[in-house]
């Protein structure tokens, strides 16, 4: 075991502050990062690698780029957190309003689970609605309501329910397969009047890639207008991901609500809910639904978001590099595959995208399961000691960045064919 490791096993479980940074499903040892730039992370050895973690989404233009740390730099010398109003929150908002024009009104917090946590005590204070419909191994954050059957992490360990969450909670979460608009109907024939809302990633990422088929986010719109239920995107990893803006944009499906965080804090701790203006005002103080944060619009972090998407904005040409890389980097991972007669599916959605080592199309979490992961592990390894960094578990998304040079992605496809051809 590494020193590193060693020490701060002593203090966090496993050595780490989340789960799968563990590397447990792969059967190594965490890599401690020291430093990152561009495409590339450092190790506590100076080894470098091609990163496509890139800090689980957010770090869409690359590591450590001049404007977003000039931004929070420049940010920090004022002071880092006042908990009162600045005009940057404003300015943020502004940005992601015209991004996501589905979002009227919004409400800063710190993560992707307080967004989600905080967006399902909205439905149902709206709706005055006890259920709410998420899908198998779809991921939303740790809230109780919603780690039930959930992706990420949890599919990673294989956790069936989580100990600490009372049934009297689990119970309200309703679990409908991907992909699967008739089950979605069965579930509102049968708690008529009592669904606050369905969340769901309209692309999925936590249990690997998955797309959507044709019509299934309209009919999932359809379902939950039909049934007196607000739609809930989550796309805190799919906003800013396949365009500037999200799936509903993408879709044109307009979801009620929506959650935002990883790009949009652009590596610091900010995340986003926020939707119809009539919903939102249901927020205290407008309103009766209580949420608050200490730290929520932070002046960092929103320097950081701005910086963000302001270089997301200014290139127009930037999503058209990134997602022809991403393209290219599916193409020759699917190619080096089926050259030595592995079978792998990739699904991809923008820059995102996961190498599933499975024999039939992957749809849902049914059929994501049975991929091999053992396969998996041994891929996860190879390309590991070819300073390749991967997101280690079978069930995340591997994200390409605007940093992501040609060469790189040339450099990941010549490392995948070498252990593509060893397994
Ligand atoms: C990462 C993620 C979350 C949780 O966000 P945190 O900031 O990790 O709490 C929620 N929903 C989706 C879709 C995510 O990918």
């Amino acid at each position: 075991m590494s020193k590193e490791l060693e020490q701060a096993k002593k203090y966090f479980p496993g050595g780490v502050n989340s789960p799968v940074r563990a590397f447990k499903s792969v059967g190594c040892e965490p890599i401690f990062i020291k430093s990152a730039y561009g495409s590339k992370v450092i190790d506590v050895d100076d080894n470098e690698y091609i990163d496509y973690v890139g800090t689980w989404g957010p770090a869409i233009l690359g590591h450590a780029e001049s404007s977003v740390i000039e931004a929070v730099r420049r940010t920090a010398l004022d002071g880092l957190s006042f908990g009162a109003p600045t005009v940057a929150e404003t300015e943020l908002a502004e940005l992601i309003c015209e991004a996501f024009p589905v979002i009227e009104k919004m409400r800063f917090v710190s993560s992707g689970t307080e967004a989600t946590m905080s967006a399902i005590r909205l439905a149902r204070g709206f709706t005055n609605r006890p259920y709410i419909i998420k899908c198998d191994g779809a991921y939303h954050g740790h809230g109780d309501s919603l780690l039930v059957s959930a992706g990420s992490g949890v599919a990673t360990f294989a956790i069936p329910g989580c100990p600490g969450i009372p049934d009297s909670i689990a119970s309200n979460t309703l679990v409908v397969p991907f992909n699967n608009l008739e089950a979605v109907n069965e579930v509102f024939e049968t708690h008529k009047n009592k669904i606050a809302a369905m969340i769901v990633e309209p692309v999925c990422g936590n249990m690997g890639v998955v797309n959507p088929i044709e019509g299934y986010l309209q009919g999932l719109r359809n379902l939950c207008d039909a049934n007196g239920a607000l739609l809930i995107f989550d796309e805190v990893m799919t906003g800013f991901r396949g365009c500037y803006g999200g799936v509903s944009k993408i879709s044109n499906v307009k979801p009620d609500l929506t959650t935002l965080g990883k790009v949009v804090g652009g590596g610091m701790p900010l995340a986003v809910y926020g939707g119809r203006s009539e919903i939102m005002s249901m927020i205290s103080p407008d309103g009766p639904v209580y949420q608050a944060g200490t730290l929520s619009g932070n002046p960092i972090a929103v320097a950081a978001g701005i910086a963000t998407l302001k270089k997301l904005k200014a290139n127009p040409t930037f999503y058209m590099k990134l997602l022809d890389n991403s393209q290219k980097l599916q193409q020759g991972l699917t190619k080096a595959a089926n050259d030595v007669n592995l079978n792998v599916v990739c699904n991809r959605y923008g820059a995102m995208m996961t190498i599933f080592f499975n024999k039939e199309p992957v749809t849902d979490y049914e059929t994501a399961k049975k991929s091999d992961t053992a396969l998996f592990a041994r891929w996860f390894k190879g390309m590991l000691e070819r300073k390749i960094y991967l997101a280690p578990s079978q069930f995340e998304a591997i994200f390409i960045s605007g940093a992501h040079t040609e060469t790189d992605i040339n450099r990941t496809i010549t490392a995948a064919k070498e252990v593509f051809a060893m397994l």
